[in-house]
């Protein structure tokens, strides 16, 4: 098997070694596989009102102190710098649950305020987006994606442990009305509990005009209960849709775009499928993440971050934090390793990485 095959990347193959080989010779967050990172998710807290049982234990986890969580300011700050001098130029905020950040329209008005004006969305579980919608549009966000495991009630409480399937569903009908559209559906499928429903869920987005796409479930709990063999795959996944709808692939390239994407019974309505485990694309990797407490990670299951905030709030200057985060990126690893053998899972789960 070649590492194509593996969507790893090949180490950058011709130009000039840089002259530090522990740092780049390029103004943008690129590293030693020649892969641009121009794509930065920030997670905003680690804090949510949902209990996923596949994100979070029951009890929650011990939060974030507030002291520790960047300010509205100093996140602003490294978004500047991100945009300005790193060539970053889309946003995605996500948590945790981003819509529990006190200040996020301040600073979601900030960011698009910025030059060059990059492409700003939001990951949210949906709750409370129904009144906030149309301020977050106003503020700048361009897209939305909302997550929904499923259609029925009981199964909602039973997967996120709060009875609040109607709160989601009123927040996707307001952020569409807001025309934040495509309204993004985000869909872990978990065997045995609502793999049964992935059919009833398509027919759903495609009535209601929003994009659905599948995540593989990855190992990224709290709880360290993920196995490879009870995961739901995308090849379970799409062949349970093709018992319904015809699929045929968008023609699109997929590019830095995590999600396959196939057209719904001929278009234009599209499902995706992320395969972050079974058909893994991080050769085409464009992203760079900030946790709510200032550290960069080159990538959600790096096992080491870099300390932004201790330079912010250090008083470093803008040129030193903008090196700093060049090199964390550097330094990013060819791959994920899900399926390896020595595989580790991070110290933090995705709650608190931001996914
Ligand atoms: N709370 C927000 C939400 O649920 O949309 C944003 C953060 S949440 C961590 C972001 C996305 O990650 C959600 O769509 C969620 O379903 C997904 N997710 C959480 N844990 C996951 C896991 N172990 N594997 C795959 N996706 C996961
Ligand atoms: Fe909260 Fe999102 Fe995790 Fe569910 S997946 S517990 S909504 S952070």
């Amino acid at each position: 098997m070649t590492t194509t095959e593996l969507g790893l990347p090949a180490l950058r193959a011709g130009g000039a070694a840089p002259r530090d080989p522990a740092r780049p010779d390029d103004p943008r967050l690129v590293d030693r596989f020649g892969r641009v990172a121009t794509d930065l998710r920030i997670s905003l807290t680690d804090r949510c009102n949902l209990r996923c049982t596949y994100c979070m234990p029951a009890e929650g986890l011990p939060w974030m102190p507030r002291a520790e969580q960047l300010t509205d300011a100093e996140l602003v700050r490294l978004i500047t710098i991100a945009v300005r001098d790193l060539g970053v130029h889309e946003l995605r905020f996500t948590g945790g649950e981003p819509l529990l950040r006190r200040g996020l329209e301040d600073v979601i008005t900030a960011s698009a305020a910025l030059t060059p004006r990059p492409d700003i969305s939001l990951t949210t579980n949906g709750i409370g987006l129904a009144r906030r919608a149309a301020a977050l549009a106003a503020a700048g966000v361009n897209r939305l994606n909302v997550s929904l495991d499923t259609l029925r009630p009981e199964r909602f409480a039973e997967i996120t442990r709060r009875d609040r399937l109607g709160d989601v569903l009123d927040g996707m009908a307001a952020a569409r009305e807001a025309g934040l559209s495509p309204v993004k559906i985000n869909t872990v499928l978990l065997r045995g509990v609502n793999d049964d429903e992935a059919v009833d869920l398509l027919r759903f987005a495609v009535d209601h005009r929003y994009e659905l796409r599948f995540i593989e479930q990855m190992p990224l709990d709290a709880q360290h209960g993920w196995e490879r063999a009870e995961m739901v795959t995308a090849g379970e996944i799409l062949a349970a849709l093709r018992t319904a709808f015809t699929l045929t692939a968008d023609g699109h390239e997929r590019g830095a775009a995590p999600a396959e994407r196939w057209l719904v019974d001929g278009g234009p309505a599209a499902v995706g499928v992320i395969a972050s485990v079974t058909r893994p694309f991080c050769g085409a990797c464009d992203r760079t993440r900030l946790t709510a407490d200032g550290q960069v990670r080159s990538c959600l299951f790096a096992r080491g971050e870099t300390d932004l905030r201790a330079l912010v709030r250090g008083g470093a200057a803008d040129t030193e934090i903008a090196d700093v985060w060049r090199t964390a990126m550097w330094g990013k690893l060819a791959g994920h390793g899900i399926d390896e053998p020595g595989f580790l899972q991070p110290d933090r789960p995705m709650s608190a990485i931001g996914g």
